[in-house]
């Protein structure tokens, strides 16, 4: 629940409120549409000086990383604000990185962690492929060829993380792998620069007999799979958090609007069909909330929780589809105009149903954890 979060998490979360009225606000009333680089830069060394921004980092690189029900409190609240530039509070997290070692962790991860390098994830393919992307050993390489289709950032990052599958020179199959793959490699090209809905951007890639070193394989060779999914599971809960947030920020919203003066002649909230919706928007909105709260327990817990993260995750996004939809319908046309707070969510929150998983795909999970692996609590 919500509720009855430990004493020192409430002091948590009120140090962030803090921070939020007098770092996040102020920055934020300055700001035109898009954040500028200069208020992006306060805002980390705010963040620095008020210890935020370690809270997703591990300890051996001066981080003290937070426990999931923290991080998902403080998502949550950033939600909240609807602010763009709570988004930069957070230091850099080490992703589908952590715990590698060597050339990978003093080439990557490092710099990734002291914020000089950043990565993207890729790992949807293409309808069109003849085959999904593939890397062929060839002694102390891994040759690869393929093509991602949708990789936030690609056209920015430093380095890809790709989902591979692997062969022996022989053409025996070895699995899969995630693999590290410079963005300047010889043989590594862009295709395709867009622009979701949403508004975030986005690349597809090609890799035409690109030679990584094979030390650049994340892991095990065979472990790419439940990499990619452990890391994808990391960011379904923080996704889950950010729609939740996006529920109570709709909700704030919608309140102040159906309790002011309407043409009508009595504001909206004293009529009997609007209380209705907006409890409906504050039903849905309860029971996300609890699932969130409850699975970020699960998560600490050390239990397994792929399941349980599935289910918040459909449940919270499809909901924040829902109350944004209704939020917009309560508010009027003035809610569909460019530029306008609920206009934004309308569109931002559609993306949240597929990112990190396709909501129908992750029912197909949780119907299969429970049919064929008998895991997953209710
Ligand atoms: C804003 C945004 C950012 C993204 N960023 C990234 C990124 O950084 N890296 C990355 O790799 N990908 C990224 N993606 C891609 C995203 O992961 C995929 O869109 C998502 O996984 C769905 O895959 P797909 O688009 O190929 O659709 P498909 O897999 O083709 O599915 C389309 C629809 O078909 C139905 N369907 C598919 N398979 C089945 C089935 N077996 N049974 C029943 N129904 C089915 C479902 O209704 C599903 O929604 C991003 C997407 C968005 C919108």
């Amino acid at each position: 629940m919500p509720d009855n979060l430990p004493e020192a998490l409430v002091a948590v979360k009120r140090q962030a409120e803090d921070f939020i009225d007098k770092v996040i606000r102020p920055l934020s009333d300055k700001e035109g549409a898009e954040v500028s680089e200069d208020s992006i830069r306060s805002v980390k060394e705010a963040s620095r000086k008020a210890g935020f921004f370690f809270k997703t980092q591990p300890v051996e690189f001066g981080g003290t990383p937070a426990s999931t029900l923290e991080l998902t409190v403080l998502r949550e609240l950033f939600g909240r604000t609807n602010l763009p530039l709570t988004r930069f509070v957070f230091g850099p997290g080490p992703g589908v990185l952590h715990a590698v070692q060597g050339d990978l962790k003093s080439g990557y991860l490092d710099p990734v962690l002291r914020g000089e390098k950043r990565g993207a994830f890729a790992f949807t393919e293409p309808d069109s492929a003849p085959r999904a992307t593939w890397g062929v050993v060839a002694g102390d390489k891994l040759v690869i060829n393929g093509q991602k289709s949708y990789i936030t950032g690609g056209g920015s990052a430093d380095f890809i993380s790709a989902l591979v599958n692997v062969e022996q020179a022989n053409g025996d199959k070895a699995g899969t792998a995630m693999v590290v793959i410079d963005r300047k490699a010889q043989g590594v090209a862009i295709d395709r620069v867009f622009t979701s809905l949403d508004g975030s951007s986005h690349v597809s890639m090609t890799f035409e007999n690109v030679s990584v070193p094979i030390t650049n394989i994340i892991g095990e060779l065979g472990e790419g799979m439940p990499r990619a999914l452990a890391n994808i599971g990391n960011v379904r809960l923080m996704v889950s958090a950010q729609a939740s947030g996006m529920c109570m920020f709709v909700l704030d919203f919608i309140e102040k609007h159906i309790k002011s003066p309407h043409r009508s002649g009595v504001p909206l909230g004293d009529k009997e069909g609007v209380r209705l919706r907006f409890a409906d928007m504050r039903i849905e909105t309860f029971v996300a909330r609890s699932a969130l709260y409850r699975t970020a327990r699960v998560v600490d817990s050390g239990d397994n929780s792929v399941n349980e993260t599935a289910i918040t995750k459909v449940f919270t996004t499809e909901t924040a589809g829902r109350v944004v939809d209704q939020g917009v319908q309560l508010f009027g046309g003035q809610a569909l105009v460019a530029g306008h707070p609920l206009e934004k969510l309308y569109r931002e929150a559609r993306s949240l149903r597929f990112v990190e998983g396709a909501s129908d795909l992750l029912r197909l999970n949780i119907a299969k954890g429970k049919l064929e692996l008998g895991k997953g609590r209710l």
